[in-house]
């Protein structure tokens, strides 16, 4: 029997168009609704990524999938099988750098789409583009919103999704409809996560490295010095194992400027505190969003100041890199856009967006030749050769993905 654990081993991210959703799946299977900040209540969107947990269980009786410690069919105790983490992602059309820096974190995905709409729509392809971009293949796709048709319109919409979907790296994914709003058919989700998106293996003793998606400052305002507490970081452990008491470094961090000089200036500092959600942690590996207590100063990591950075035990990071050398593998036509022009190749003197794990930066391509682009990033990033990079131009008023890099030196 499998012991209960308080953090969770696999991050799943929630993809697909705006409005599908995402979100109210999110609530359906861990009760944590993650739009809470007061501009996402009021648009009624998604703008940050959202981050909840919740336990996947079995009932030994009749093997009905739950959250629950009761099985809701036979009320027999359910047994515990896995702790998994969900990464709600916004579905806006600009916002893909944060689906984008989401992906990034992501272990397999649920790509949502409504039953109700003709598929796809925009974002539906934008995100399963940048899933196939990045090489997440572990896919489960939802038809959600299967109460609002019929049982015509949801087999003419399920073949619209197998059309769709077919030569993408999503064609063998299940197809499972559901209703987020009823609560219906997410125990056979819930299985489906079983069956489809396993835990990847780790290398517990592999050098530990943490991409920052968040940072705060936690303090209220008006806090005596003496009380405040140091600065806080969100972020996705990669690969290794934290523990309360590491000294870490923090790449690139903050950008320093000393008479006329700007540079960008690694941080160290010390964990004093890891938590997954409310749960406090000696130690933390991959799965979930960590939350990781430091003794830095709060001013370093208000307002996510640190989101995009990197971090692991001095010394062993990646070096910041302030210039980089691509080989390009673009795309042949825009996706997300209604009509998909054509897709040139890379320009000297362009302007990209450019995307590597959770940091999002702007660079310029200062020597475009064939598939190989040099590129001065206006903020360096912490990487290493080999590490992909997403690549969206401006297309019209939007940054469009246009495919992947992977970094050459
Ligand atoms: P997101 O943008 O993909 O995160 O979508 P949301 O979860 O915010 O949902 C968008 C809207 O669709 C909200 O008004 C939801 O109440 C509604 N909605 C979500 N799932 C369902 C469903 O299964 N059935 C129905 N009828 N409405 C749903
Ligand atoms: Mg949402």
């Amino acid at each position: 029997k499998k012991k209960q654990s308080k953090q969770a081993e696999v991050n799943i991210g929630m993809v697909g168009h705006v409005d599908h959703g995402k979100t109210s799946l999110t609530k359906a299977l861990t009760g944590i609704w993650t739009d809470r900040h007061s501009e996402e209540l009021r648009r009624g969107i998604s703008i940050r990524l959202g981050y909840a947990d919740c336990e996947i269980r079995k009932c030994p009786q009749c093997g009905t999938y739950t959250t629950k410690p009761r099985c809701p069919n036979c009320l027999a105790e359910t047994e515990f099988l896995r702790r998994v983490s969900f990464v709600d992602s916004p579905g806006h059309e600009t916002l893909m750098a944060t689906m984008l820096s989401g992906a990034s974190l992501m272990d397999g995905a649920i790509l949502v789409i409504a039953a109700n709409e003709p598929c796809p729509q925009p974002q539906t392809k934008e995100h399963l583009m940048a899933l196939e971009i990045l090489g997440i293949d572990k896919i489960i796709i939802v038809q959600n919103k299967i109460d609002l048709v019929d049982e015509k319109q949801a087999e003419e919409n399920y073949r619209q999704i197998k059309e769709f979907v077919k030569g993408t790296i999503a064609e063998n994914a299940p197809i499972i409809p559901i209703s987020a709003h009823h609560e219906a058919n997410i125990d056979v989700l819930l299985k489906a996560i079983q069956d489809f998106i396993p835990t990847p293996e780790r290398d517990p003793n592999a050098t530990p490295r943490m991409y920052v998606a968040r940072s705060f400052d936690i303090n209220k305002p008006g806090t005596e010095i003496k009380d405040l507490k140091g600065g806080v970081l969100g972020g996705a452990i990669i690969q290794g194992t934290f523990k309360v008491g590491d000294e870490i470094e923090i790449r690139p961090g903050i950008k320093v400027t000393e008479g006329n000089k700007t540079f960008w200036k690694p941080l160290t500092t010390k964990i004093v505190s890891l938590a997954a959600g409310n749960t406090i942690l000696k130690k933390a590996h991959p799965g979930g969003l960590i939350g990781v207590g430091t003794t830095l100063d709060p001013y370093l990591t208000k307002s996510d100041a640190l989101t995009g950075s990197v971090v692991g035990l001095p010394g062993t990071l990646p070096p910041i890199r302030e210039k980089i050398t691509i080989k390009a593998n673009l795309l042949e036509r825009v996706v997300g856009t209604k009509e998909e022009l054509k897709i040139e190749p890379l320009r000297t003197g362009e302007v990209l967006m450019l995307n590597i794990g959770t940091a999002t930066t702007a660079g310029v391509i200062t020597s475009a030749r064939g598939d190989i682009a040099d590129i001065k990033l206006k903020i360096p990033i912490c990487a290493d050769i080999g590490d992909r990079v997403a690549i969206s131009r401006r297309v019209g008023s939007r940054w469009r993905l246009i495919g992947y890099g992977t970094i050459e030196g």
